[in-house]
Parts: C-alpha cells; sequence; structure tokens
C-alpha cells in the first residue's frame, strides 16, 4: 500500500475492514459477488480513429453509496485484458501517483472529476524507458462511459445496440431526459452543457488536459485520464505540456474548441437515434453542437465575473477581462497569482507596469458600480481564486521522491496543501505558490 485515500472509502460506504489488504486493491483478491471487466470502445486520437478498450484496465464493479449514489471502481494498471493489443497492460508508480494527487486536487478545487481511492505498487518491475516499480491505481467515477464508448457502438453499425446504450447513459446520469419530448435531442444537449461547463472551469485555473483524446473524454461530465496534464504558469493561449502533442492540438486555449469537436463525433454516432429522418437528424445534431459555444461561454464569463469579484453584469465586462489576460500575456505573469493577487488588500501594488495600474483602475471603477463591500468582493474573490495549485515542479519533487527514495512525507504535505486550495489565509511556504522558471510578476 503507497496511498489510500481514506475519507473518500468513507464516503462510498466501503466496509474499512476491507481496506486493510492491499491484495484487493491489485486484483489479487476480489470483493464478493464481483465480477470484473473490461470494457470496449473506441476513439478519436489526435484526431485518427481507431478501436480500443481498457487495455490496462479492469472494472471490479459499481458501489452504491449510504447517501445513494453509484460509482464504478476499477483497477488501472492490473495487466493484460483482450483489448492491451502489445501493450503489458501495466501502470507505473509514478504517473499512478501522478493520476491520484491531480484529480484529488482537482476535487478539492471542485472541479468535477474522476477520484483516486489508492495506489499499490505490485513488486514486479514494469519496463519502459528504464525498469520501474510496477503500480496500480484504484479509480473511482461516476461512470467510464466515454466519447469513445459511443463510438465503438456506432462503428459496430446495430441501432438496438447504439439505442440500449444511449438509454442506459441517460437512466444513468441524464434521467430527466426521459420526459423530454425528444429524449436523444434532450440527451445531446445535456451532454454538451455539462461539458460546457467542465471545460470552462478547466480554462478558469489553466488545467491543461493534454489528451482530449475522445475516448478520454467522459459522458458523466467528470475529468478523466490524467496522463501528461498540468496546470499552466505564465497565462499562454498556445501553452501544451503533453511531450506527444507536437502540433499543439490540445493547447490550453484550444481546448473548448476540441471539446466541440468531440461532441460533433458523439452526435455523429447518436444520428439513427436523432430523428427517422436523415436529414432532419443532422439539423438536430448540428444546431446542439452550435450551441456549445455559447453555453461555453456563458460559464467562462460567469467565472471570470466570480474571479474578478464582479457581482453585477455589465456590457463591458468581457473587455475588462480581455484587457486583463492580454496584459497577463503580454508581461508573462503568472496565471493563479496574478487573481491570487487581485484577490488582496495590496493589489495595486502587484506590478509596478504602468498598464497594469490603468487596467487595476479601470477594475476598481468598475468594481464601484455594485453594492458588495470592499471587504465582501475581497473575501468572494478568494472563494474562486486558488492560493495554490499543483505546480509542476512541486509535483514533480513529490513523485520523485516517492519513486526514487520511497519518501511518501513529500507528496503527503503536498497533498495536504492542495487539500485546501481556496484557503488564502494560511502561510504557505513560498516554493508551492511559485512557478518554477521565475518570471518577473509571480
Ligand atoms: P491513454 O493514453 O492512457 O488514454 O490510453 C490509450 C489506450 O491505450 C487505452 O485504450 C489504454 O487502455 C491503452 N493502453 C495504455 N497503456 C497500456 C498498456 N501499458 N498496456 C495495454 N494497453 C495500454
Ligand atoms: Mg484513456
Ligand atoms: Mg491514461
Amino acid at each position: 500500500m503507497v496511498i489510500l485515500n481514506r475519507p473518500l472509502a468513507a464516503s462510498l460506504g466501503l466496509n474499512p475492514a476491507s481496506l486493510d489488504d492491499p491484495a484487493s486493491f491489485a486484483g489479487n483478491a476480489l470483493p464478493p459477488g464481483a465480477q470484473p471487466l473490461a470494457q470496449a470502445y473506441a476513439g478519436h486520437q489526435f484526431g485518427n480513429f481507431t478501436m480500443l478498450g481498457d487495455g490496462r484496465a479492469i472494472l471490479l464493479g459499481e458501489q452504491l453509496t449510504p447517501s445513494g449514489g453509484r460509482f464504478d471502481i476499477q483497477l488501472k494498471g492490473s495487466g493484460q485484458t483482450p483489448f492491451s493489443r502489445r501493450g503489458d497492460g501495466r501502470a507505473t508508480l509514478g504517473p499512478m501517483l501522478r493520476e491520484y494527487l491531480i484529480s484529488e486536487a482537482m476535487e478539492a478545487l471542485s472541479i468535477p472529476t474522476t477520484r483516486s481511492l489508492a495506489v499499490v505498487t505490485t513488486g514486479e518491475v514494469v519496463y519502459r524507458t528504464a525498469p520501474l516499480p510496477g503500480a496500480v491505481l484504484t479509480r473511482v467515477a461516476a461512470s467510464h462511459i466515454r466519447v469513445g464508448t459511443f463510438e465503438y457502438a456506432s462503428a459496430l453499425d446495430e441501432k438496438p445496440n447504439l439505442q440500449a446504450l444511449a438509454d442506459y447513459t441517460i437512466q444513468r446520469h441524464f434521467p430527466d431526459a426521459t420526459t423530454a419530448a425528444q429524449p436523444y435531442a434532450a440527451f445531446l444537449d445535456a451532454v454538451i452543457e455539462r461539458q460546457a461547463a467542465l471545460i470552462a472551469r478547466w480554462q478558469l485555473v489553466g488545467f491543461i488536459h493534454g489528451v482530449m483524446n475522445t475516448d478520454n473524454m467522459a459522458l458523466s461530465g467528470e475529468t478523466i485520464d490524467f496522463g501528461p496534464c498540468a496546470f499552466m504558469d505564465v497565462y499562454d493561449p498556445s501553452a501544451v505540456f503533453s511531450s506527444i502533442d507536437h502540433g499543439g492540438r490540445y493547447a490550453y486555449g484550444r481546448q473548448p474548441l476540441i471539446a466541440q469537436w468531440n461532441l460533433a463525433r458523439l452526435a455523429e454516432t447518436l444520428l439513427p437515434l436523432l430523428h427517422e429522418d436523415a436529414q432532419q437528424g443532422l439539423d438536430i445534431a448540428n444546431e446542439s453542437i452550435g450551441r456549445f459555444g455559447e453555453r461555453f461561454q456563458h460559464h467562462w464569463l460567469e467565472g471570470m465575473r466570480a474571479k474578478l469579484g464582479l457581482s453585477t453584469e455589465e456590457s463591458d465586462d468581457p473587455k475588462l477581462i480581455d484587457s486583463l489576460l492580454e496584459w497577463m500575456q503580454r508581461s508573462q505573469a503568472d496565471f493563479t497569482n496574478t487573481f491570487r493577487a487581485l484577490s488582496s488588500a495590496s493589489s495595486a501594488t502587484y506590478s509596478p507596469d504602468p498598464a497594469y495600474r490603468e487596467w487595476h483602475q479601470r477594475w476598481r471603477n468598475r468594481l464601484t458600480r455594485q453594492t458588495p463591500s470592499e471587504s465582501e468582493v475581497m473575501e468572494s474573490m478568494q472563494r474562486h481564486n486558488p492560493a495554490v495549485i499543483p505546480r509542476n515542479h512541486k509535483v514533480e519533487e513529490a513523485l520523485t521522491a516517492a519513486v526514487e527514495t520511497g519518501d511518501l512525507s513529500v507528496l503527503e504535505r503536498l497533498l495536504a496543501i492542495l487539500a485546501k486550495p481556496y484557503d488564502h489565509a494560511q502561510a504557505h511556504p513560498e516554493d508551492y505558490t511559485l512557478p518554477s522558471g521565475s518570471g518577473s510578476y509571480q
């Protein structure tokens, strides 16, 4: 056992005695009644369609929680499955701890996400570019139904199966759609709405998923599959962290567009269900997909207003926001720390740049045209702007200590700090809040 999430286990209603045996988290001992399975799916990876599936994951089953929730419990890195192709089905300790850390940080930021219950080592050596310790992550998800799951059903070209999958997904995640005049159109709209809200939340904290393939997009609206993801330091729409994303397809500023592209792939799979008449089905799908931009913009603007303490709506707000972002980009300002500084009493002196001073004055003037007091504005801003995010150098430091020396204390300290990202009163050690490269405005 490397790490175990006891609070999550308790909220799931898992038997505490069952948590003590690491074998159950490695897949060596199955919970009574479990019928493990690997799920088939397809997906567009970097734009190319491929048949896929759980190549290194096993779904143990579903857990019904004391509060009436239903969650998938899945082991990731547990060995080969019929979908492994040439892969070994294994995972290594560093990336599994990374998923644990980032997913729990996302949860603490109140962003919909799959959770991490445990990481265990397997005692086996896994060969990548070097021999590495094998590990298994226990992932908890509202479900593992992906855009790629629908692409798989669609590729098989069996309408009853596609319909069964859609009906199941509606039942599990969008029960309101069943009573709509056009349930499948309502379902598509609801998926789009959840994704628009999710991607807006990512943008508002500078989260870059890194591999937004359609197989890595969950219909539940949870963030899923944390690979080479990262939080942006300096504000830069072209920021990319994944070393395999050469063309910048999944850059920070492109995430909304890619989400819409992925949702269009989902809509295509639903065409046979949307209308008996092909043209009318296409019209419904196009209209639905066309609304993504507006829905994203709505959530993003609402979130940006909250980040800037704007409790009313003025038509010039988007301009005010854009000017700040432009300044941040030009000045290579840190995204998180700029908003953090604006949420503090000393925001006027954050930067000596006259352009910043001018923007700051505009913003102060804007705040005078609404009722909340200065302290109320600041208090609200602190609830919407994290003081700490998982800085890349801190994540790497924690993983290196865990993997190379078996020292988990660095990871545990980082997890504890990231558990309260909106706690501005806490005096965080400087290196938790600074980006690794020392830019001029941190
Ligand atoms: P990912 O990039 O993690 O989203 O994975 C893409 C696909 O590759 C999924 O279908 C995985 O199941 C599969 N995959 C990734 N790593 C392995 C592995 N070590 N062995 C077998 N399949 C894998
Ligand atoms: Mg994946
Ligand atoms: Mg992955």
